[in-house]
Order: structure tokens, then C-alpha cells, then sequence
């Protein structure tokens, strides 16, 4: 078993700029410059922690390339990659859409650079050479719709593999399985009316996008029953999380029978994260992945490639993404979750009657999806 590991130094020079927070920097406006929250602190530390703790080695690296246009065009419009070349192409960079996401100059070249990250990574696992991946990848994706940037997200990089496994690869199947705190609404828009990509979106309700991602938004015409939603309530933890994973995620998957798992990897469900309220931890992230690689070897040949997403505690989300990833390459370090006891109580919240209704709903709609398993 082999596990394949993307990263490049350009994934760090994407500039997003000195908004404050997430607000443009605007003086007149009392808003004074600061650290934009997307910026390569965390992901910088992620991939330094998996060089020192000694995993790296482990790992067989796989060299990104920049997506080409035509590959980009599977997923968005020509209008809308010509968007991003324009801003990019602008001394001091522009926005993707929404006002909340910065493309800084060149930051077109590093967008493509992550979407083609992942065009290798699942080509690797497509033709046996990994048995699943992570690509540690800036910018981020999903929330990126065909034709609208949003969320920090410029092109949509689960999408665009998943459409090139599909066109090239010979993987008719994906499932996209969306962890990150906030919901994976570009990924999902791209996919409604297509019951040949499943997704499958766990997040705090309301969060981000506002009014997005309630199990009530569950596909159109074809793809009706292929995209479902499971909105926790904020101060979802351990138990939420894994109970979403075995009455919905696990269930779904196994009906759907992909030929290949995308992971849209975001940390910032994690108890310290800044952008959401969740509370996992490391301990959880670790436990989630064991249930999505045995998933993926029992229905795909563990194909199961993931693409870092959201993330944005820098002193938390290495733990995370370390536990991760030792659990997707089965090895351990020596490296161990550092603030392990400060959030064992956090860990040990039982589930709410709240949590319980809300992964309920969820479930109920597990069942309209078509069974491909035959029982015997
Ligand atoms: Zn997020």
C-alpha cells in the first residue's frame, strides 16, 4: 500500500492580501489592514510537521502540474476562468466573485497548479501506482461554484478531478465526501443534476454559505437523491461527527458503490479552528479517516484521494492533518496531538437530542439513493 503526498512552495505564495480577517481592509471605514485568515501560516506548518515528525519519507511524492484550460473547462465556464486570469493578471489582484475571495497576481498559475495537484493524484491512484493520496493544496475549492468564486475559492479542484477521472481515467463513479466545517455547496451545485458524482456534505449548519447546505437540498432531475446534506448544529463534536459516519456517510457510500472517494479535507472543524464552531479533534479526525479507507477498500480498491480544503487554527490544524495522514499511509510517528488532554472533554460530549434529529433527517434520505449492491 502505497500513499502519494502533493505539495508546492507556490501553493504558499498565493496572496491573499491584508484584509482583516475576511473583510477587505477599508480605512474609511474603520477597517484597518490585517492577515487575510486564508493565508499560508497553517498549510506551511502542516507540511513542515509531516517533513520533521519523519512521515514524508514514507510518502511517494507526486509532482503537481498547473490544470490546463481545457481541464478547468470541464467544470467552469470559459467566462469565469477568463475572470480569474484578468485579476490575476492585475498588479495588486482583484476577487474571484463574491468580495470575500482574493486572487492575487499570479495567483491564476497556483489555482491551476492545485486543480492539476489533484489531476496527478487521482490519475497516480487511478492507475495503481498510490493506493490513496493528499494533496496539500492553496487555494482551497468547494466552494467555488462553475461560474462564481466564493469562500477564498478560485477553481474548483475536487470537481475538475473528478471530471477528469471520469473523462480519462475510466473511474464512472465518484463519491465526494466533504468534511470541512462549511458546506460544500460549489462542489454540490456542480454535481445536482448528475447521479454519476454523489456528494455527501458534513457541516455546521448556517455557517457559510449562509442559508446553504439543509438536507432539504438533495439534487434535481437525474441526480434527485445524489447530493445530501447532514447540518449539525454548532458545538458538534466527536460523537456528532461519528454517528454522521455511520448512520449517513458509510450507508450512502455503500449504496453508491463509487470507483473512486474524493475527500474535500478541511480542519477547520477542529475545536480551536476561528471559522466555525465544531468541536473535533485530532483523536477525530484520525477516527474519521479509519472509517473512509475502510470504505474505500471494500467498494474501490482504497481510491480514496484527498484535497486539503479549510484549516485555519495554525497552531491546531497540524495535529490534524498529521493524524490524517498516518492513518491514510497506516504508520504512526513519533508525534503525538500535543493539547491531547486539554481537549479530551471536548472529545467526550456525548451526543444531543439536537445532533441525534439533524443526522436523522439525513438518514432518512440515505435510502433514496438506488442501491448498486446486490445482496446475496
Ligand atoms: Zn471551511
Amino acid at each position: 500500500m502505497t500513499t502519494g503526498y502533493v505539495f508546492h512552495p507556490e501553493y504558499l505564495w498565493h496572496d491573499t492580501g491584508t484584509s482583516a480577517g475576511v473583510v477587505p481592509a477599508n480605512p474609511a471605514a474603520g477597517i484597518a489592514p490585517a492577515v487575510h485568515i486564508e493565508n499560508p501560516e497553517a498549510k506551511r506548518r502542516v507540511h513542515e510537521l509531516i517533513h520533521a515528525s519523519g512521515l514524508l519519507g514514507e510518502l511517494m511524492i507526486i509532482e503537481p502540474r498547473r490544470a490546463t484550460v481545457a481541464e478547468l473547462l470541464r467544470v467552469h465556464t470559459e467566462a469565469y476562468v477568463q475572470h480569474i486570469k484578468t485579476q490575476s493578471d492585475l498588479h495588486g489582484g482583484g476577487d474571484a466573485g463574491d468580495g470575500y475571495s482574493p486572487v492575487g497576481h499570479g495567483s491564476y498559475d497556483i489555482a491551476r497548479l492545485a486543480a492539476g495537484g489533484l489531476i496527478e493524484l487521482v490519475t497516480a491512484a487511478a492507475h495503481g501506482d498510490i493506493t490513496n493520496g493528499y494533496a496539500l493544496v492553496r487555494p482551497p475549492g468547494h466552494h467555488a461554484t462553475a461560474d462564481a468564486g466564493m469562500g477564498f475559492c478560485l477553481f474548483n479542484s475536487i470537481a475538475v478531478a473528478a471530471r477528469h477521472a471520469q473523462a480519462e481515467l475510466g473511474l464512472a463513479r465518484i463519491a465526494v465526501v466533504d468534511w470541512d466545517a462549511h458546506h460544500g455547496n460549489g462542489t454540490q451545485a456542480i454535481f445536482y443534476d448528475d447521479p454519476s458524482v454523489l456528494t455527501i456534505s458534513l457541516h455546521q449548519a448556517n455557517c457559510f454559505p449562509p442559508d446553504s447546505g439543509w438536507t432539504t437540498e438533495n439534487g434535481v432531475g437525474e441526480g434527485a437523491g445524489y447530493a445530501l446534506n447532514v447540518p449539525l448544529p454548532p458545538g458538534s463534536g466527536h460523537a456528532a461527527y461519528l454517528h454522521a459516519m455511520h448512520q449517513v456517510v458509510l450507508p450512502a457510500l455503500n449504496r453508491f458503490a463509487p470507483d473512486l472517494i474524493l475527500l474535500a479535507n478541511g480542519f477547520d472543524a477542529g475545536v480551536f479552528d476561528p471559522m466555525a464552531r465544531q468541536m473535533l479533534t485530532a483523536a477525530s479526525y484520525r477516527h474519521m479517516t479509519r472509517l473512509l479507507i475502510d470504505a474505500a477498500d471494500r467498494l474501490c480498491h482504497g481510491r480514496l484521494v484527498a484535497a486539503h480544503e479549510g484549516g485555519y487554527s495554525p497552531f491546531y490544524t497540524p495535529y490534524c492533518a498529521l493524524a490524517f495522514l498516518e492513518e491514510l499511509a497506516a504508520t504512526t510517528t513519533h508525534v503525538t496531538d500535543p493539547l491531547a488532554v486539554v481537549v479530551a472533554g471536548y472529545a467526550a460530549e456525548p451526543l444531543t437530542p439536537q445532533q441525534q434529529a439533524a443526522i436523522g433527517e439525513a438518514t432518512q434520505l440515505v435510502s433514496r439513493l438506488h442501491s448498486r449492491v446486490t445482496t446475496s
